[in-house]
Order: structure tokens, then C-alpha cells, then sequence
């Protein structure tokens, strides 16, 4: 799977694209992220990429120019130079060469929550753009000319789209085939529906050695070398903290 980010801060994201599962599924070629400083679209000397709102009022608006040239040049693997700075119709108009512009989530509060089934959902395509967005968010024109779906991370505002784009790419790309080592974790992990009865549950609680810790123990049944036994305490238990933390799930 390919994926795109746009962001005037590409050096946050080194640290999350290169560290663990993600890492190594970008070293082995599985993934391929490439993450695009969104100034590299603009023309004036201090790389500009907001201004103040047309009706006043505090902080500043991205441009939807600039988004809206550099989401033409990734979708069309174009250098910055082929699109920066293009205005008027028709070049002004978000297109791709030969076919449908790939999927491209714009993140903002207002977007679609992001959910186990949008981030599988996400998962089977070829390719993703995602657009970060900064101080008070993105000129609507570029919502409407570049987003194919705007994603939400939660009912909270964080500074800016990186984080929730990171977020984006480890919930979706744990459902891209190879990324994961082991392939059974995405399908028997909270949220997704149990293979067995199709209920979307919060996972179990886990354990792991040593047995008594200041004075906790291990419930019995899970060193009882009984599998029947485990597998129907855990989804007892996954049943019973679904319906006290989560109920809206079941
Ligand atoms: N003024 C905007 C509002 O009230 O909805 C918030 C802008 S926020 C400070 C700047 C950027 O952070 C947004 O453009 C968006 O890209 C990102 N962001 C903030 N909260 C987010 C959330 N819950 N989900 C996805 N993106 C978010």
C-alpha cells in the first residue's frame, strides 16, 4: 500500500514511520509512505501556506490554492514545480490523469469518526493521501476540490492533523496483509467482529508471568491447560467489560 502525507511539519512523522512494525513494513517494502512538505507549493519568499479569514475573527486559514496544488501534483506523482502556483480554471481545478483521484481523508474534528470498519475499510485500497491540517483548519474550497472523506479522531481538537494522521496510518495499515506479524491479531483485537459470533467486543483482559505480583494473582482457569475453558472465560469476560465500559457496542 502506498500512502501520501501532506503537512508543513514532515519531520514529525520520522519518528512514528520508522519505529517498530511500521519501520520494518516500510524497510521491507510493504508500505511505502511518503511524506510531503506541503511549502514546497507555495511561490513567495516565506513559503506561505495561510492567511487571515475572509469575515475576520482569530487565527489564520490554510489556502486552498496551495492544498489544492499540491494534492494535484501527488495524485499525479508530479514534482512540487510542475503544479505550485497554478490558478484560473481549467489547470486550477483538482484532477487526475487517467482515472479517479485515490482516496484522499482531509483530517478535522468535523469528518467521520474513525472506526475499526473505516480503518479496514481504508485498509483495501492501493493507495491513500492524507492531508494535515493547522492553525484553524483548511479553506473549504480545498475540503471540496481534494477530499474524498474528511476523518475524525475523536471529539476533541488537537494542534494540527499530524498526530491524527498518524493515527490513520497505524489503524488502517495493521489490516494491510504482511504489516503485522502475526495475521490473526487484527481480526481477535477490540472492536472487530469475533469470527465465531460476529459480536464486536472490547478485548479480554491479558496476563503474562510472574504469576503474583504484590499480591495479585492470575485467575485460575488461564494455567488450567483447559483451551475450552480459557476461550470461554475470555469471551465471558470480554462480554461482561463491553456491556459495563461500552454498551453502545453490542
Ligand atoms: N478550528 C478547527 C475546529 O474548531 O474544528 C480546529 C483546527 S485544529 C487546531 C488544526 C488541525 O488539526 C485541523 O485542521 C485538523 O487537521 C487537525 N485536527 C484537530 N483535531 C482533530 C480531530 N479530532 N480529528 C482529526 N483532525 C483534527
Amino acid at each position: 500500500m502506498r500512502i501520501d502525507v501532506l503537512t508543513i511539519f514532515p519531520g514529525w512523522f520520522e519518528g512514528p514511520l520508522t519505529t517498530s512494525l511500521l519501520g520494518k513494513a516500510a524497510a521491507d517494502g510493504t508500505l511505502d509512505v511518503r511524506v510531503h512538505d506541503l511549502r514546497d507549493w507555495t511561490t513567495d519568499r516565506h513559503r506561505t501556506v495561510d492567511d487571515a479569514p475572509y469575515g475576520g475573527g482569530a487565527g489564520m486559514v490554510m489556502r486552498a490554492d496551495v492544498w489544492i496544488n499540491a494534492a494535484e501534483a501527488v495524485w499525479n506523482d508530479l514534482p512540487p514545480e510542475a503544479t505550485a502556483g497554478r490558478t484560473g480554471p481549467p489547470e486550477g481545478l483538482a484532477h487526475v490523469a487517467g482515472g479517479p483521484r485515490p482516496r484522499t481523508v482531509l483530517l478535522t474534528p468535523r469528518g467521520r469518526p474513525l472506526t475499526q470498519a473505516l480503518a479496514r475499510e481504508l485498509a483495501a485500497e492501493d493507495r491513500l493521501v492524507l492531508c494535515c491540517g493547522r492553525y484553524e483548519g483548511i479553506d473549504e474550497r480545498a475540503h471540496e476540490l481534494v477530499a474524498t472523506d474528511e476523518v475524525s479522531v475523536g471529539d476533541y481538537v488537537v494542534f494540527g492533523g499530524e498526530v491524527a494522521a498518524a493515527v490513520v496510518i497505524e489503524a488502517v495499515t495493521r489490516h494491510v496483509p504482511g504489516v503485522m506479524g502475526n495475521a490473526a491479531s487484527p481480526v481477535d483485537e477490540s472492536f472487530s467482529e469475533r469470527l465465531d459470533t460476529g459480536e464486536q467486543l472490547l478485548e479480554h483482559p491479558q496476563y503474562t508471568r510472574p504469576s503474583q505480583v504484590r499480591g495479585h494473582g492470575v485467575p485460575e482457569v488461564l494455567t488450567s491447560g483447559d483451551h475450552g475453558a480459557v476461550g470461554r472465560w475470555r469471551h465471558d469476560q470480554a462480554r461482561e467489560l463491553t456491556e459495563r465500559r461500552r454498551p453502545d457496542l453490542r
